[in-house]
């Protein structure tokens, strides 16, 4: 058996999305800058998709800007916004457990001489709002903070953080690529004033991304060059990815209550199945429905190296992740689950599984097998391990 339980890494495109792809790679190959027929097709294409993507988030067509992914809108957003206000303050918020597109975008700019606060977050991954409010000051520009976690999957208070960011005169970007697709999003009603989406997360193709940027928002260009997106981010418009993406979000916006209760049901047949079924295992993350993404899982397997798990389950045909994709293949242990205050045995013990809309209960059941049978071998040949060596670490 197969079992795609990484789904907060990247999803599978929904067939649909394909086929509205597949005419902009052969037939509508125009360039939507040229001012013939098939070069007006494809600009055509480019703003069904916007007004898609506008309507889905209850924003203008004017405010969307296509990217080359949740990468680039958190840069452009946070030094787009820095370049534009550094004559007002040198000072944003951003929180502990970003995704590293917006922590390095913030690390970058301290490396100039900004000042960034790092706001902690509790044992289950939420900001304090009184600590948000008292750690604004009179050259805070822009305070950042992702609307859902994509390791353990924490929904942040937004529409209060808008609240208090608006208050205040200050700008809010949040980082919705976790959230997009399963949290409806309003942009208007939460006072967002930039957000960050990503195609591939929701079932479209990869490389491609929206920043939203509110009408009157000061914020930098991005690239330069000709006159694409009005003028603020240059370079020719990949359009059949902006197709895929204006139609993945448009679908998972439709059926969202559905998927979310079918992944969620999922999900929590896997969860009680390891912990029925499983000893020693902490679930990290909230708890509340309504504080967590539907889709995500992470445990903590105690005494278990996390990633010759990771590695036995694939060779069993389930994948899963250990940290977060774009940080695995470094030996750190996850920045996300430290900041909850796990150890860093823990963390290293930890995996995360994100269920999707293609997923199944016959997969769960083939996951949680197979978990608890590598996991019992993992242990045994650790208790061994520990006996001969006489030290108390495991392999
Ligand atoms: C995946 C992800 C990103 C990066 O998006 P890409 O399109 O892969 O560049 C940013 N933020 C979060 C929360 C993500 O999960």
């Amino acid at each position: 058996m197969f079992v795609y339980a990484d789904n907060a890494s990247t999803t599978q495109p929904d067939e649909r999305v394909y086929d509205a792809m597949k005419p902009y790679f052969m037939d509508v190959y125009g360039n939507s800058s040229s001012l013939h027929a098939m070069g007006r097709n494809a600009l055509a294409a480019a703003d069904r998709a916007r007004g898609l993507i506008a309507q889905s988030i209850n924003a203008s067509d004017s405010e969307i800007y296509f990217t080359s992914g949740g990468t680039e809108s958190d840069n452009w957003a946070i030094t787009g916004v820095a370049k534009a206000l550094e004559g007002k303050g040198r000072h944003i918020i951003t929180t502990s457990i970003e995704h590293p597109a917006v922590l390095n975008s913030c690390k970058e700019l301290e490396r100039q001489g900004w000042e960034i606060t790092y706001l902690p977050v509790d044992s289950v991954g939420l900001i304090d709002l009184t600590q948000l409010e008292r750690s604004i000051r009179d050259d805070t520009v822009l305070i950042s903070v992702m609307w859902a976690n994509n390791e353990i999957g924490s929904v942040m208070p937004i529409n209060e953080i808008g609240r208090i960011a608006r208050g205040r005169g200050v700008y809010f970007h949040t980082d919705a690529v976790q959230a997009a697709g399963s949290i409806a999003i309003d942009v208007k009603h939460n006072n967002i004033d930039l957000l960050s989406i990503s195609g591939h997360k929701l079932y479209g193709p990869k490389g491609v991304g929206v920043l939203y940027k509110r009408n009157g928002v000061k914020c930098s260009s991005f690239m330069k060059g000709g006159e694409q997106e009005r003028g603020q981010r240059a370079g020719t418009l990949n359009i059949p990815a902006i197709v895929g993406m204006g139609e993945a979000l448009k679908y998972a916006c439709y059926n969202m209550s559905d998927d979310n209760a079918k992944i969620k049901s999922v999900r929590d047949y896997f969860i009680r199945r390891v912990r029925a079924d499983i000893s020693d295992v902490k679930y990290n993350g909230p708890t509340e429905d309504n504080l967590r993404l539907c889709g995500n899982a992470n445990f903590t397997f105690n005494n278990v190296n996390g990633d010759v798990l990771l590695a036995r389950l694939d060779m069993e045909g389930i994948c899963a992740s250990s940290g977060a994709a774009c940080s695995s293949g470094t030996s750190e242990p996850s920045h996300v689950l430290l900041a909850i205050g796990a150890s860093e045995d823990a963390a290293r013990s930890t995996l995360r599984f994100s269920w999707g809309k293609y997923n199944s209960m016959e997969e769960v059941d083939y996951t949680v097998d197979r978990l608890k049978a590598i996991i019992a071998e993992l242990r045994e040949s650790t208790t061994l391990f520990k006996t001969i060596k006489g030290e108390d670490k495991y392999v």
